[in-house]
């Protein structure tokens, strides 16, 4: 009999920046025995943290107990969950246990962060497999979700199995290799169940279909009209790109993938057999060239335009207002939306929409309402709850609502309330000898903040700057000054940029080299040592002062003295 604890130091009350972790415990002292990592994701930033590439969950209480820690599994190898595992392997040198394909995508980012795969002990495992850590052993079971071999994790503890279940579905219609094992969830349902850890991001979705074939019918129709046909969809979904460059074949076209997420995985799941495209089918696409009469445009030709979020429809309308270098959308072609809109992305998937319309392409949007989703809907929670009869439910992944709704499918399907435990990073639940106990125990959670290469460095000054140069512009100021004898070298220059429009921005900019030099020569005639720190704060509360009065904006002011000697 045993005490566990299970928290998440991300991936409650939000989309992405998954980790979780199940801790083994001595009843009586308290004395950690293990750690076990459940996925380390990173999530994508919100529009107000400008310029920030991604955020990673804090780590500080796994590198307080590194020595505890046994393993980390990874379910599948979408940047949620696995984004982070390297600011986790920095410091804790622990194997890393996941399926073939999610082992490949983590070496490649090994490779790409330019360390050392040899330094590494990663572990490929299947569903056959069982992990022994002391007294507790570990097994997986495959799931369909959007990336090949995506796995579920499950502990067996003498209190009964723990199930960490991500990102899935039941989607039985799928290729082979994104199947879930519904005989092996049904084994393990045989047996008693402490808890399942399942995922909410899509309980607010009802799949209307069960499967492809009304999706395919749509693609085919189109594939057979006459022209060149761009789709746009997901890096993240290989199974959806799969199954177009399945269909365009099967109509006897050639296939172009733009994009280079993608054409990262799909070289990787060729490389793996995940992906089968004959050599001859997959066209690379050179630069427009109009002396060669080079434009991409062949008429069999399938382009597929990818990346992760906003990146397909922001290529897409550029290949609309012919800026790409590789794909103009004129009015023969057909621009097919495979991207249904996530959050966050609605507004430029609606701006996309109009550019295809302005151009006179055909255009068809393949919506929510044919596709299924890949992740689970509250017929497939009630149906992997009816399957392992867990005694608890901890709904994880996910907004608040998300949880929320995620409950109230439980409740509906007649799980006992108290049974079902929603907590937020950080917080702890306790199963001391299979029953739940109340814990005031809460971990230090947060997000650090990834900027290029740089990790957890940012300030909120930095982020404030950015967002005020987003919204109301930047003033730059740049003035040649001998700081030796104080003599003043140039007048100032000016910049504006998204303050005002250029073309009435003369008057502002006279203003603002009257205000500048009236207090350089103020300063000037003052003081035999100018202090040019004070007399650039100065500025700045004067320029701000005056920009405010003519434009009613508040941008960010920069005041750059040039010393010149002579
Ligand atoms: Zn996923």
């Amino acid at each position: 009999m045993s005490k566990i604890n299970f928290f998440a130091l991300g991936g409650l009350g939000e989309n992405g920046k998954n980790l979780y972790v199940l801790e083994f415990r001595n009843k009586e002292t308290d004395d950690i025995d293990g750690i076990f990592i459940l996925d380390a994701g990173l999530k994508y930033p919100t529009d107000e943290l400008y310029g920030v590439d991604t955020l990673l969950p804090n780590i500080s209480y796994i590198i307080e107990h590194k020595d505890k820690v046994k393993a980390i599994f990874l379910s599948h190898g979408h940047e949620e969950q696995i984004g982070g595992v390297l600011e986790i392997l920095k410091v804790v040198s622990v194997g890393v246990f996941a399926s073939h394909f999610t082992i490949s995508v983590l070496e490649d980012m090994i490779i790409e962060a330019g360390l050392n795969l040899s330094d590494y002990r990663l572990y490929r495992i299947n569903e056959e497999k069982q992990l022994k850590f002391g007294e507790i052993s570990v097994e997986f079971y495959n799931v369909a979700h959007s990336i090949p071999e995506a796995m579920h994790i499950v502990v067996r503890s003498e209190d009964g199995l723990i199930v960490y279940a991500p990102d899935f579905s039941f989607d039985v219609n799928n290729n082979s290799k994104y199947r879930t094992s519904i005989a092996k969830i049904c084994d393990l349902g045989k047996e008693p169940v402490l808890a399942v850890m399942a995922e909410s991001i899509g309980s607010t979705n009802i799949n209307r279909v069960n499967n492809d074939i009304v999706l395919d019918r749509v693609i085919n129709d189109i594939l057979k009209s006459s022209g060149r046909v761009i789709f746009s969809a997901y890096s993240e979904e290989l199974s959806r790109i799969q199954k177009i460059i399945d269909l365009a074949i099967a109509a006897s076209r050639r296939v172009a993938i733009i994009g280079i997420k993608a054409q990262k995985i799909v070289n990787k799941g060729i490389e793996t057999g995940y992906l089968q495209i004959p050599p001859s089918k997959l066209v690379s696409l050179k630069y427009i060239d109009p002396l060669k009469g080079n434009y991409n445009n062949d008429k069999d030709l399938v382009v597929i335009v990818t990346g992760s979020r906003h990146k397909p429809f922001y290529m897409i309308q550029r290949m609309c207002r012919h800026q790409d270098r590789l794909i103009e959308i004129n009015k023969d072609d057909h621009i097919v939306i495979a991207s249904p809109t996530k959050q966050g992305n609605e507004i430029i998937a609606a701006r996309t929409i109009d550019e295809v319309y302005k151009i006179g392409a055909k255009y068809t949007n393949i919506t929510k309402d044919i596709m299924r989703s890949s992740h689970a809907d509250s017929q497939d929670l009630n149906m992997l709850y009816s399957i392992l009869k867990p005694k608890y439910i901890i709904p994880i992944e996910g907004e608040a609502r998300h949880l929320m709704i995620h409950k109230k499918i439980c409740i509906d399907q007649g799980f006992n309330e108290d049974n079902i435990i929603i907590l937020e990073n950080g917080e702890v639940v306790s199963f001391v000898d299979g029953q739940k106990c109340p814990s005031q125990n809460k971990i230090k959670t947060g997000d650090v903040l990834v900027d290029g290469s740089v990790v957890g460095d940012i300030s909120r000054q930095v982020l404030k700057d950015r967002e005020l140069m987003a919204e109301e512009g930047l003033v730059l100021i740049n003035m040649a000054i001998n700081k030796e004898d104080n003599v003043i070298r140039s007048l100032p220059d000016v910049v504006l940029k998204g303050v005002i429009p250029v073309t009435s921005s003369s008057e502002v900019i006279s203003k603002l080299v009257d205000v500048v030099m009236d207090e350089v020569q103020l300063q000037i005639r003052r003081h035999k040592y100018v202090d040019y720190d004070y007399l650039t704060e100065a500025l700045i509360v004067s320029v701000s002062h005056e920009i405010k009065q003519m434009t009613k904006k508040n941008p960010k002011v920069i005041i750059n003295f040039v010393d010149c000697i002579k």
